[in-house]
């Protein structure tokens, strides 16, 4: 199959593979394709009786398949390690094929959704032309694509992360006109961190601060008396799993303790009983927002590694023991939040895979498989989530991820509607859920298309 057949849109539906005596040396080879179960006859039919059925199958096909998608996990269940799983590709280039709707639904972040796409594929040994990957990429911080533009235009953010040049310029191109990184702060006062080891490293680029904002030494913190020009921040985004702790956690608590977002200043309602929280987070601060919670992530190294919600551990940590055990109050994006599946079903009910990002006619959905090998974020997010149009989420799990059944836990804390070997086998599954027959064969098979 050249690659140039994939991802056209404007390509016809192929004609399904129809079990009848006319195909019986395909069906035979033990790689059917796509099948509405009920078509399978095994007696002969008059030649435009069989068409008439061939017909009536197809289209049951393309009514199942038009109603159904999928959400894909990426790591731990289209590759394993730096293994792809076989036959992972394969089926992917014929979900593609079929004009099945899916997103790829992935905890990573801090690059472009485009990045992630060029090693997706590269990893995946597919080619960029095939259109299997692009446009489909959802990170732990795409979400905020849909923030309201009056917020992204005309607010100021703190923004960190693993680079936070790299997350500045993503957030530039979401639409965030002023996104500020801990670095721009240090180099517009060093009085904030009074350390320069990371300096010349992690925080040798920095811009100045938007509209001439100034980070002021003001001699009374507590003054509600704000100079005009002092550096105001409204949100603080943690892109994903910050390098230097202590500077941000520094700078992302001097934000929360501040007064409506001014960085210098200390909230007088900090501590005071009688609000909520003990006056915490109580006057104006700016929001945290966590990119994702995913405490540990698996590498090649044979003990999981800290991922970003170590940070928030961390942060959490100083925070109750600077303000005398107060709550850190904050919002999570990524798996198993449910604003990151709301996002990720407007996006498979508006599907239009050659827009970026983009939008296209809504086409409803019955029901989207959440394929991920993480009972805790993966699993979890698709039981708890109920969209308001009534589509059914249904998780499977599969075993060639962070999941292991052992003889301490044999089912998962979030247990799955299913769990099966892998990626391969969840789609099979889900196939028949629908009634549309499939083998594992076919799906991983390079050839066999319709
Ligand atoms: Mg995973």
């Amino acid at each position: 199959m050249p690659a140039s057949r994939l991802g056209l849109a404007a390509e016809p539906w192929p004609a399904f593979n129809i079990s009848s005596s006319t195909r019986a040396s395909r069906t035979s080879s033990g790689r059917r394709g796509l099948h509405a179960a009920s078509s399978l006859r095994k007696d002969v039919e008059p030649p435009s009786q069989l068409s008439r059925q061939e017909d009536v199958a197809s289209d049951r096909l393309r009514r199942a398949l038009s109603e159904i998608a999928f959400a894909f996990d990426i790591d731990g269940v289209l590759y394993q390690g730096h293994r792809p799983i076989p036959g992972a590709r394969e089926m992917l280039r014929k979900m593609r094929w079929h004009d099945v709707r899916y997103v790829f639904l992935t905890n990573g972040g801090g690059s472009h959704e485009d990045a992630k796409f060029k090693s997706l594929s590269k990893r995946l040994q597919l080619s960029e032309d095939e259109d299997v990957i692009r446009n489909r990429i959802i990170l732990s911080h795409t979400p905020m694509r849909g923030w309201d533009d009056k917020v992204k235009q005309e607010g100021t953010v703190l923004i960190t992360g693993s680079h936070p040049e790299v997350a500045r310029k993503v957030a530039n191109e979401y639409g965030f006109a002023r996104a500020v990184t801990p670095a721009d702060i240090i180099a517009a006062n060093d009085k904030v961190y009074p350390f320069d080891n990371l300096r010349e490293s992690l925080h040798r680029e920095w811009r100045p601060l938007p509209d001439g904002k100034i980070v002021p030494n003001t001699t009374d913190p507590y003054s509600k008396d704000v100079p005009a020009d002092t550096l105001k921040i409204d949100q603080i985004l943690v892109w994903n799993d910050p390098r230097d702790w202590s500077l941000d956690i520094q700078v992302i608590h001097d934000l929360l303790i501040s007064h409506r977002g001014y960085l210098g200043t200390i909230s007088d309602k900090n501590g005071d009983p009688s609000l909520p929280n003990n006056g915490w987070q109580q006057d104006g601060q700016p929001h945290l927002w966590i990119s994702n919670l995913d405490l540990l992530w698996r590498t090649e190294y044979p003990v999981n590694r800290f991922g970003t919600g170590a940070f928030v551990e961390a942060l959490r940590g100083v925070w109750a023991a600077a303000t005398g055990g107060a709550e850190l109050r904050f919002s999570a994006l990524g798996k198993p939040s449910r604003h990151t599946y709301e996002y990720a079903h407007d996006r498979l009910l508006h599907h239009a895979p050659e827009a970026p990002h983009g939008k296209g006619k809504k086409r409803p959905l019955r029901r989207v498989y959440m394929i991920g090998d993480n009972p805790e974020s993966d699993i979890r997010g698709a039981n708890e989530f109920a969209p308001a149009d009534g589509t059914q989420w249904i998780s499977i799990l599969v075993r060639t991820g962070v999941w292991k059944e052992t003889a301490a836990g044999r089912e998962p804390r979030y247990k799955p509607t299913v769990i099966v070997d892998d990626v391969v086998e969840a789609i099979a599954w889900a196939m028949r859920n629908e009634g549309v027959e499939v083998t594992r064969e076919w799906l991983a098979a390079s050839e066999d298309w319709v």
